[in-house]
């Protein structure tokens, strides 16, 4: 058994038996980790509200090799993202991220990447910032780490780009668009319209650090359609429904 220390953010919390935790967190160093946290429901002085979900929090456990959940024996709160737990709005805007973040990473899987996303992604909605818009600029993101970049340049089929007026669609199983040529050959019931407007803003968004992403102005109507795209094009990989898309919508 060696003990080690993580920093991650919590993805779930559910109760073991009488007095204990399991806690599934997203971490820095190590990707997914699942752990039980002794007395967490009792003891007041070592856990008292640390083990939230969303928290931010600096971790030392014991490995306990295969066993599939690690020891937690320490935890420090950094951040706890209060307002994520308390506005019904952020509250569904953050867990979809996390929800994202769980079924998207494995164990000992660590990618910096993700991680500050993820991080950014509950800071940009605790500060206040809209969590759909959060969400698209969480997204583009996401998939471009994880290897799944969507291609919105031109028609991935006849490489025609910008034709105004003439709508494109986004084709989940060829992580790109379509022109209106080239749709009607490839007919899928995933796949999503969207407007030139929509997709120069995704390009933009996609091509800016995360810093300045709050410059980009969405329209209603493009959060709607960039919000469905990425509905559409998260399923189709994970090949899973996920509950607080439903929740986010409505919103
Ligand atoms: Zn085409």
């Amino acid at each position: 058994m060696t003990t080690k220390k993580m920093t991650a953010v919590v993805l779930r919390v559910s109760d073991l038996g009488e007095s204990d935790k399991i806690v599934t967190l997203y971490s820095k160093q190590a990707g997914k980790v699942a752990g039980v946290a002794k007395g967490a429901k009792k003891s007041k002085k070592r856990f008292s509200n640390k083990l939230e979900i969303f928290s931010l929090l600096d971790i030392i456990y014991d490995d306990r090799g295969r066993s599939g959940l690690v020891r937690i024996v320490e935890a420090e709160l950094l951040t706890p993202f209060i307002s994520l737990r308390q506005n019904y709005d952020r509250y569904v805007g953050a867990v979809l991220a996390c929800e994202l973040i769980y079924y998207w990473s494995g164990e000992n899987d660590a990618d910096k990447n993700v991680f500050n996303l993820l991080v950014w992604a509950l800071q940009s909605i605790d500060s206040g910032k809209s969590p759909k818009v959060v969400h698209i600029f969480f997204q583009i993101k996401l998939y471009t780490f994880l290897g799944y970049k969507l291609h919105l340049a031109t028609c991935i089929k006849c490489g025609v780009a910008e034709q105004e007026g003439k709508p494109y669609v986004f084709h989940p199983g060829r992580h790109g668009l379509l022109c209106r040529n080239c749709r009607s050959s490839s007919v899928s019931r995933e796949m999503v319209s969207l407007s030139m407007n929509t997709i120069k803003l995704l390009q933009h968004a996609h091509d800016m650090p995360m810093e300045k992403l709050e410059r980009l102005r969405f329209s209603d109507a493009s959060i709607r359609e960039a919000l469905l795209l990425f509905k559409t094009y998260g399923q189709y990989l994970l090949q899973r429904e996920i509950m607080a898309w439903n929740f986010l919508e409505k919103t």
